[in-house]
C-alpha cells in the first residue's frame, strides 16, 4: 500500500482497558485508535472497544522522511534512522575529504 505523500495531522491517544492497560497509538480519531490500540494488544477490536478509555490526546506534528519517505513523529525533515545515518556519512566524507587533500599538498623537499 502506497501512502500519500502529505500526512494529514495526527494525534497520539493513550488508551486505556481495565484489562490490558494502556497503549500509546497514532490515530486520526478515537474509533481508530481503539482499532489500533487492540492490535497492540494483539486482541479482537470488537472485545476491547467498549470497555476502552482514553487516558489522553495529543497532536503532534506528523512529518514524512525526505530520506526514505516513512512517516515519523517529530520535527524536522529526516526521521531519526536517515538522521544517523546521513551524520556519520557526512561525518565520513569530512574524513575521506581531509585525507583527500592532505594526499594533494605539495611534499616537502620538492
Ligand atoms: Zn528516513
Amino acid at each position: 500500500m502506497t501512502r500519500a505523500r502529505k500526512a494529514a495531522p495526527d494525534r497520539v491517544w493513550w488508551v486505556r482497558h481495565p484489562r490490558y492497560g494502556t497503549a500509546v497509538v497514532s490515530a486520526p480519531d478515537w474509533e481508530q485508535a481503539t482499532v489500533e490500540a487492540a492490535k497492540w494488544w494483539e486482541v479482537p477490536w470488537r472485545e476491547v472497544a467498549a470497555l476502552c478509555e482514553c487516558d489522553r490526546t495529543e497532536a503532534v506534528t506528523r512529518n514524512i522522511c525526505v530520506g526514505c519517505g516513512v512517516i515519523f513523529h517529530g520535527e524536522g525533515l529526516f526521521c531519526s534512522r536517515c538522521f544517523t545515518a546521513r551524520r556519520d556519512e557526512v561525518l565520513q566524507r569530512s574524513a575521506r575529504e581531509r585525507r583527500y587533500f592532505r594526499s594533494m599538498m605539495p611534499r616537502k623537499g620538492r
